[in-house]
């Protein structure tokens, strides 16, 4: 189901946790929330599922006014970073709970439940597990049983808050590919809360960039890397060095050198240059647009990545080569975004 989100503004006493936030989520869509800590990232997802009331705004789903709706009116999936699964219910009851807890004229038979619980342990790939308990799993199956339990009602949105925010990056990992997975096979409308880029990046359809309340962009992973709408974003998603630059008769320069940003840009004594570390080029001293030295070089599968300080600044560079720690380089800008300075 579609759900969309308008104008919201909520506050928790001086605090401003969402200012005016607007937000489309496509039906079958995975939506990844990413920005820093207190964004406004949980409590978006929160006034979504009715746990907040947000002070301004509309919430739909799939057309409908769902503003004054109670959370189990709004008939919502969570999954929270601390599984919140019932320690003295088996993994099978965990994930009946919710369809037991309908009202009975709405509530399935219990050979049907059992079908439906052994259905999505299999989904889950915890196929055989009904009977164990939750202090017997791993973090990582525990919270593969808190998404079974959620998607058992057919929810209208599935809402994931940092569900794997507790878990080692091996596990992580592999509940992230996991997801995906299940995402393809059910299409279920998800909004997933996550701090970590590489996590929203890897997993969504389309990412909300949140930066202190607001939403500063939303757009498909390779929208948000290569074409930032904001510094904001230019550097909070992916590696990226910034300049000072200039502009004039609609060229862009760096000290004394043009940089090709492939667009008109009009004249300004003061702009700033994102440029990501494949958009930079390492050369002799004195034969790139500014000079520095050798900082670190770490391997990164094909390439090197090598950090040098300039002007104060560490800025990352793609190279075939590993120079010395200390060396003097030259820094080649082959391209990058420029933003008002
Ligand atoms: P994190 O990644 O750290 O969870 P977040 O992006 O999810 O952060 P929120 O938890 O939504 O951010 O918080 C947004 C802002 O609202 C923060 O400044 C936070 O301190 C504040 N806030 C959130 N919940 C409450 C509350 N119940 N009472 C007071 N302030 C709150």
């Amino acid at each position: 189901m579609d759900i969309r989100v308008t104008g919201i503004v909520k506050e928790f006493g001086d605090t401003a946790a969402l200012r005016d936030v607007g937000l489309d989520v496509r039906s079958g869509e995975l939506m990844a929330l990413l920005g820093p800590s207190g964004s406004g990232k949980t409590t978006l997802l929160r006034v979504i599922a009715g746990l907040e009331i947000a002070e301004r705004g509309k919430i739909f789903f799939g057309g409908q006014d769902a503003t004054r709706l109670s959370v189990q009116q709004r008939q919502v999936g969570f999954v929270f970073q601390h599984y919140a699964l019932f320690r003295h219910l088996s993994v099978a009851d965990n994930i009946a709970y919710g369809l037991r807890a309908r009202p009975r004229h709405r509530r399935p038979g219990s050979a049907e439940i059992k079908k439906r619980v052994d259905d999505l342990l299999d989904l889950v790939q915890l196929g055989g597990l009904q009977k164990r308990f939750p202090a017997q799993l791993s973090g990582g199956q525990r919270q593969r049983v808190a998404l079974a339990r959620a998607l058992a009602v057919e929810p209208r949105v599935l809402l994931l808050d940092e569900p794997f925010g507790a878990l080692d990056a091996r596990v992580r990992k592999d509940l992230r590919r996991w997801l995906r997975e299940i995402h393809h096979k059910t299409n279920q409308t998800t909004i997933f809360v996550t701090h970590d880029q590489d996590e929203a990046l890897e997993l969504a359809d389309r990412v909300a960039i949140l930066n202190q309340g607001r939403i500063e962009q939303v757009g498909t992973p390779d929208e948000i890397q290569d074409n930032a709408a904001s510094p904001f974003v230019m550097s909070f998603v992916g590696d990226a060095a910034k300049f000072d630059a200039r502009s004039s008769s609609g060229r862009v320069f760096v000290g004394e050198k043009t940089v090709d940003v492939g667009a008109k840009v009009p004249d300004s004594e003061k702009i700033a240059l994102y440029s990501r570390p494949w958009q930079l080029r390492l050369a002799a001293p004195g034969e790139g647009h500014l000079d520095g030295t050798v900082h670190a070089t770490r391997r990164a599968g094909r390439h090197y990545v090598v950090t040098a300080e300039a002007n104060g600044e560490l800025i990352d560079i793609e190279s075939q080569h590993a120079p010395a720690d200390g060396t003097r380089v030259g820094i080649i800008i082959d391209s990058g975004r420029v933003f008002a300075g």
